[in-house]
């Protein structure tokens, strides 16, 4: 900057300006209140109004000399000024040019200084252009950041075409620090200028966007707490229109109820804590919605309530007898473990599990036994349960978990004492989610049942005084060590008389209950009651009896409401329009006498059934082959048959090469149904033996036991369930192992009388009671008796 006196120097009053930098071109208002001030612009109004404005370095110098003053600053021109009231004179100026103070001749009255006008650069450079276009986007961006810049204000900028001028407007246009403006007034180089203008900007636009970032959030988390205030506002207004305690918030009445459960301390503690957390949370995040539920659940389960047992063995004895016919052996054992439980006054000791076929009553039992103590009665089916969560719950960090069965039983019982049933002990599956049978071990198991851990509940559940009770279709596919700790009680099935007897006394009068019919709209005869029976069900239990019967009380109960019919007596006949053609056959054709076809006995889950076995040789090596879905017992039994018929071949009048001239196809239909066991031994021999001799079994008889492959004959169980299934499909004389003769006592008396038994002890007594000689001509079997191996279900 040139120094010394120069001829384009001239001489002007000269104000400071705190904290302002003026550009040439711009039109500002000044207030103006310091006297010396004052002066300097009095004197510019004698002087052509013209007059020089600089900034001073310092805001707060209050006189500033020479050494305070920027050097650069800008001539301007006053075109107006008033005195205000308060004696500050108001004065608009113009700014023409920049100019540099080349000396101060005077400090007082005012100050004055030789001023040298400094102008723009004719010529600007070339790349000028595109610095002023990324000028102006910066400045729109700013604009539009800031918000604090006019749209007018954007729109001039555009508007001007001398660049250096933009960049003066752009600046002034700026709230940026003094330091800054100086910089861009005392750049003379216009692309220079624009170069510095750029930085500035830049800088600028990035503290607006970290600015407005910083907003954003601030703004949402405004919002919610709002938003969340609000709500917390409304519902308290809400519940003081409706006269609630207005004191008492949410989260206090949930901490009292909790204190009112009288947990012990640490489980209190705990539960505390999650009320604690609860009031803490937001309303709006997710997991308000979880523990509400899980407090929902911890309040609802019954901790102390329970009901006082009825301890009266009669009155247990008669609430038996009233919901079920027969069974007195069963109901004896059943009132012998209530006794015992009541005299030893402890929950130790064996679990029932009532053993038997569908429809048996071992569901309705539980019931009853809940009656006679006065318990309440809750149930839960195992059937095909495969993982521990269902029983134990899933922990509460799951999305959507929920307490396992146990424990929202126990809810719905309401008491910690109720009679629990688990049905189906025997249908448990184990897999890879977790062992279910080991959580229902700890479940029963007294030792550990006092504090049932509960995966979702987390804290623990006492269900020492609850009483357990099972069922299952057959024992052994109960895990080992749960059959340890069962005591089997074993409902074997009615014979048709005792079905008849329960349908007429129990379960007509219950259907026609339940579908608010009276004897006056309805009448089961006898005879529809045996034609139900016997030809619309085969079945071990009275499962289907019931459905039957509901679904002709169903037929009536329409025709009464459409008020059709009057009295309804239900015939054979009209069984027929009711519930459609009978399913069975009155008696299965045990006419013919067939060779290879061997009538045994087993017992299945259904409870006993009837096996057709059939045997056909075929030419060929010896093979054997097995189908109809046969256990591995079964299996091997049948195997040993075949070897004893091999070895007594000759006794037996099978010819000797039978072995190396044909197969051998055994197979029992009813495919579909799974058997086991060796209690059809006797019966495959026998059929194998009909087929390699070609003598006929007689058909009026049916078998069972387990063969050795001596011949001998060995016991077997469940005489009673297979004797009531021969029975009732029609068979008249039964072939037994001699050993299973003291079993024949459980037979009901009627039964027993209509049957003749054979006890026998070798298999030669078998052939000799069951064997027709070859006839004349010779007996084929059944037609439909295809020889397919594969032929598996039917
Ligand atoms: P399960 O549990 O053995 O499959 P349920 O207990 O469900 O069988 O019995 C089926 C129906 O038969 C029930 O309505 C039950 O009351 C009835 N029932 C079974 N046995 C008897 C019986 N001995 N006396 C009266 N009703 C019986």
């Amino acid at each position: 900057m040139a120094v010394g006196p120069s001829p384009e120097a001239i001489e002007l009053p000269l104000v400071p300006l705190k904290n302002l930098v003026v550009f040439p071109h711009m039109i500002v208002p000044l207030y103006v209140g310091r006297e010396k001030s004052v002066r300097a612009l009095e004197d510019a109004m004698l002087n052509q109004r013209k007059v020089f404005l600089c900034a001073q370095r310092q805001v707060d110098c209050q006189d500033p000399k020479e050494a305070d003053l920027f050097r650069v600053g800008v001539l301007g021109n006053v075109l107006q000024m008033s005195r205000l009231p308060d004696q500050t004179v108001k004065v608009l100026v113009e700014g023409s040019s920049r100019g540099v103070i080349e000396r101060v001749l005077q400090e007082e009255p005012h100050l004055r200084a030789d001023v040298v006008r400094l102008d723009d650069p004719p010529e600007p450079p070339a790349q000028v252009g595109a610095q002023v276009r990324g000028v102006l986007d910066q400045f729109d961006r700013y604009a539009e950041l800031s918000r604090k810049i006019p749209t007018e204000a954007t729109l001039t900028v555009r508007g001007i075409e001398d660049p250096g001028r933009l960049a003066d407007l752009v600046a002034s246009q700026l709230p940026i620090n003094l330091r800054d403006k100086q910089d861009v007034l005392e750049t003379l180089a216009v692309d220079a200028r624009l170069d510095r203008l750029a930085a500035i900007l830049e800088k600028e636009i990035e503290l607006l966007e970290v600015d407005r970032t910083i907003r954003q959030r601030v703004r949402q988390q405004m919002d919610s707490r709002q938003k969340e205030f609000y709500l917390k506002e409304q519902l308290r207004v809400i519940q003081e229109e409706l006269g609630e305690d207005e004191g008492d918030s949410e989260v206090d009445q949930l901490r009292d109820q909790v204190k009112a459960l009288g947990l012990a301390d640490a489980i209190q503690d705990r539960l505390l804590k999650d009320v604690d957390r609860l009031d803490r949370l937001p309303a709006t995040s997710p997991e308000v919605g979880v523990l509400r539920s899980y407090f929902d659940l911890v309040l609802s389960l019954p901790w102390h309530a329970r009901t006082e047992d009825t301890t009266e063995i009669p009155r247990a004895e008669r609430v038996l007898d009233e919901d079920h016919y027969g069974l007195d052996k069963v109901k004896d054992r059943i009132i012998e473990f209530l006794a015992v439980r009541q005299l030893t006054k402890s929950p130790k000791g064996p679990i029932l599990c009532f053993v038997g076929p569908p429809g048996v009553g071992k569901t309705s039992l539980g019931k009853s036994i809940a009656r006679a103590l006065g318990r309440k009665f809750v149930r839960i089916s195992l059937g095909g349960i495969g993982d521990e969560a269902e029983i134990r719950g899933h922990r509460r960090t799951y999305v959507g978990s929920m307490p396992g069965r146990i424990i929202k039983c126990m809810r719905e019982a309401g008491t910690r004492n109720p009679v629990f049933l688990l049905d189906e002990v025997d249908k448990l599956s184990s897999d890879f989610r977790g062992d279910p049978a080991a959580a229902l071990l700890e479940v029963l198991d007294p030792e550990q049942n006092r504090a049932f851990s509960d995966h979702y509940l987390e804290i623990p559940f006492d269900l020492s005084e609850v009483l357990f009770l099972t069922t299952a279709n057959v024992l052994y596919t109960i895990p080992r060590a749960l059959q340890d700790r069962l005591e089997v009680i074993s409902l074997p099935g009615y014979t048709t008389e005792e079905k008849m007897i329960i349908a007429r006394d129990f379960l007509v009068p219950k259907q026609l209950q339940e579908h608010g019919l009276t004897p006056q709209h309805i009448e089961f005869g006898r005879p529809a009651l045996a034609t139900i029976t016997g030809r619309y069900t085969s079945e071990a239990g009275v499962r289907n009896l019931e459905r039957s019967l509901a679904a002709v009380c169903r037929k009536v109960a329409r025709d009464v409401v459409k008020g059709r019919s009057r009295r309804v007596v239900v015939s054979p006949a009209r069984l027929e329009d009711l519930l459609g053609p009978p399913r069975y056959k009155p008696e299965e054709g045990h006419h013919e006498h067939l060779v290879g076809v061997a009538k045994g006995l087993a017992w299945t889950e259904v409870g006993g059934v009837l096996l057709t076995i059939e045997v056909i040789t075929m030419p060929g090596k010896g093979t054997l082959n097995l189908t109809g879905q046969l256990g591995e017992v079964m299996q091997e039994s049948a195997r040993a048959a075949l070897s004893y018929a091999r070895s007594n071949a000759e006794a037996l009048g099978i010819p000797s090469d039978f072995r190396e001239k044909s197969d051998l196809h055994i197979h029992i239909p009813k495919g579909a149904i799974p058997k086991d066991g060796p209690s059809a031994g006797i019966a495959m021999a026998l059929a194998i033996v009909s087929a390699l001799s070609q003598r006929p079994v007689r058909s009026d008889l049916a078998l069972t036991g387990e063969i050795t492959l001596r011949g001998r004959v060995l016991p077997i169980g469940g005489i009673k369930e297979k004797v009531l299934a021969a029975h009732r499909l029609g068979i008249r004389t039964i072939i037994l192992p001699e050993d299973n003769e003291p079993d024949i006592v459980e037979i009901p008396a009627a039964i027993r009388k209509r049957l003749t038994f054979r006890f026998v002890s070798t298999m030669d007594e078998v052939l000799a009671e069951a064997l027709l000689p070859v006839p004349d001509a010779p007996v084929t079997a059944e037609p439909a008796e295809e020889p397919v191996a594969a032929k598996s279900s039917e």
